[in-house]
């Protein structure tokens, strides 16, 4: 999920490495590493350093320590095992026959690492690339050193994600890649050859570049590149001629990093959920969280801030409609301060992306003082509140850039639905089959995600025409009113609108002395029991003037009679349209703020993580 650079050619390796590591750096890592073929003792030599590039940098004197025109370094987003040297990449066979940097997520390590255990391989990290390395390794060795017929063996058994840059310790000069479901580049100069997991690492070097597919190998020598697939039969490939900007590259061809991650929602969402399924069935044993505990579970307390606090929101609804158990939503900030009766059958959940979040985590302490049990959910490995914490669910978004939050929010809505369903048929309020269609209607949200994000260019035109707004109001009832909350919030983060989400009920009780003529109010209408009331409440602010944009699902084309605008989302379990409705609406944001010119991915006064009070 973070960096992979790696050289061979006629120059020496490490500096060149370092150069596309740091070009990667502004994504987020918490260790880097490097391997480079030395060539006079004929081994790979490995180091690697727990934080920040520098380290690494320094440890290897600017790389020239490490002698050898052939290497492959990473930085590494840790998702199995805490960031730490032994976990940092690259990792190796006990001989150090093959040696891998690897992005992305093996998910059924635990299966290969107990095969590869009973053939007597030993482990000395806790990370899943340590055990598909050692699965090359295996049939390496079958395979009488054939790398490509190991390579497509043990990729063939692997399931999950990875862009994988390999080295084989009798194999001078060489590199192996293969990608599946996380980018992988290869690119050429007159010099060498580079493999990196995305084109700013390497644009100072060059700009030919060939994109990998999924299921697909490559073998670079410093005399040519050879493109496979995973039966190991040769393909070619087209170059291609990138003619990006530095800048431009580093978002991945998008403007900024929050549209960026807006467009990675849809695999997040796929990536968070498999995390959680085995053999189609949730999973929750590396969590910790047993079915006995669940059992006796009579109250759930949800804790966070910003729109982790809105994941609470949405949480409450979907859990107390599918579970007998109660749940309060809090803000962590007042949370914190009084002194809540916690009932001794309770689980605290702490909901944050960085895991540093300071009055989440202050919450989290007093919580445990009082030895009830915790969860958190989060984004960043071995933060504190993934440390302190009893339990910890990892989303699986990676490292998220944009001061505003969308990708790691959309993550933790699908830890929220997994954890309801979950405790549903633990206590036995859901049956089987009635857990077997959510989950398989989870499994569509990816694409319906997707489609939703093909309407852009209309929600843009809309955005523009109300770019001068001065308020805006969301209004929803239900699950429509926690998705409300997340949208409004993303107008006043990203486009300084002065915004308010309100319970559409509410209204009456004082917000609608404020419409005026023209006032936009967003109207969410994905709750088919409660659409037509919040339907009503737009009537009623429309007689007063207001402007109104709906949300609701296909089919509903009713309300195009009442309504001005209307953004259509797929139809999905009514649990789950916190997960479709606020694309929309972090669309809508979005393209308002770069209407009226303001810094999208770090608007004023806003910090990603909020460690101070
Ligand atoms: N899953 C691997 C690990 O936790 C790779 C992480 C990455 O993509 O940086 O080490």
């Amino acid at each position: 999920m973070c960096g992979i650079v790696g050289y061979t050619g006629d120059e020496s390796a490490a500096p060149i490495i370092l150069e596309g590591l740091s070009k990667l750096e502004y994504r987020g890592y918490d260790s880097a590493g490097m391997a480079v073929f030395n060539d006079k003792i004929q081994k790979i030599e490995i180091v690697k350093e727990k934080g920040r590039l520098q380290g690494l940098i320094e440890k290897t004197n600017a790389g020239n320590a490490m002698m050898g025109c052939c290497g492959i370094g990473h930085t590494r987003w840790a998702t199995h095992g805490i960031p730490s040297q032994k976990n940092a990449h690259p990792h190796f066979s006990d001989d150090k026959m093959v040696v891998a940097v690897h992005n992305g997520i093996i998910e059924n390590f635990h299966e290969l690492k107990e095969y590869l255990q009973n053939k007597g391989y030993e482990f000395y990290s806790e990370t899943d690339t340590e055990t598909v390395t050692k699965l090359i390794d295996y049939y390496y060795k079958k395979t009488e050193h054939n790398p490509l017929e190991s390579l497509s063996k043990a990729l063939i058994r692997v399931r999950g994600s990875y862009a994988l840059g390999i080295m084989f310790s009798d194999r001078p000069g060489v590199i192996y890649a293969a990608r599946k479901d996380s980018p992988l580049i290869v690119g050429k100069n007159d010099g060498g050859k580079f493999i990196a997991s995305d084109v700013p690492a390497i644009l100072s070097r060059t700009r030919n570049v060939y994109y990998i597919d999924n299921m697909e190998m490559v073998e670079l020598s410093g005399e040519e590149i050879k493109f496979y697939n995973i039966d190991g039969e040769e393909i070619t490939k087209e170059q291609v001629t990138i003619n990006w900007d530095a800048q431009s590259a580093e978002k991945g061809g998008y403007e900024h990093f929050m549209m960026k991650e807006i467009h990675e929602q849809p695999k997040v969402v796929k990536d968070t959920l498999q995390a959680f399924l085995k053999d189609g069935q949730i999973d929750l044993k590396d969590v910790g969280l047993n079915e006995e505990m669940m059992k006796s579970l009579k109250k759930l307390y949800i804790i966070a801030c910003g729109s982790a606090y809105h994941v609470g929101v949405t949480a409450k609804y979907v859990i107390e409609d599918l579970t007998d158990v109660m749940v309060e939503v809090d803000l962590a900030s007042e949370f914190r301060y009084r002194d809540p009766k916690i009932p001794e059958d309770s689980l605290v959940v702490i909901i944050s992306q960085s895991g540093e979040t300071a009055d989440s985590l202050a919450a989290l302490r007093m919580v445990k003082e009082k030895e009830i049990n915790t969860l958190g959910i989060v984004n960043v490995v071995g933060s504190s509140i993934a440390r302190e914490a009893d339990y910890t669910m990892y989303t699986i978004a990676g490292p998220e850039i944009a001061v505003a939050t969308t990708k790691a929010y959309s993550a933790q809505l699908i830890c929220i639905y997994l954890l309801a369903i979950y405790m549903g048929r633990v206590k036995g309020s859901l049956e089987e089959k009635v857990c077997q269609d959510m989950l398989q209607e989870m499994m569509t949200l990816p694409d319906k995600i997707e489609k939703i994000l093909t309407d852009k260019d209309r929600i843009q035109w809309f955005a523009n025409k109300f770019a001068s707004a001065k308020d805006m109001f969301f209004i929803g009832r239900g699950l429509d009113y926690a998705i409300c909350l997340e949208g409004s919030l993303k107008m006043k983060e990203i486009s300084y609108v002065h915004s308010e989400a309100y319970a559409a009920g509410e209204l009456k009780h004082g917000t609608i002395s404020l419409i005026e003529d023209g006032t936009l109010v967003v109207g969410l209408m994905t709750q088919t029991s409660l659409g037509e009331k919040t339907l009503s409440n737009m009537v009623e602010v429309k007689s007063r003037g207001a402007y109104l944009m709906g949300v609701t699902e296909y089919g509903n084309y009713n309300i195009e009679n009442t309504v001005n605008f209307v953004v259509y989302v797929p139809k999905t379990d009514a649990h789950f349209t916190s997960s479709l409705a606020i694309i929309p609406l972090q669309l809508l944001g979005y393209y308002i703020s770069v209407a009226r010119g303001v810094d999208v991915d770090k608007p004023r006064n806003l910090a990603k993580s909020v460690t101070v009070e």
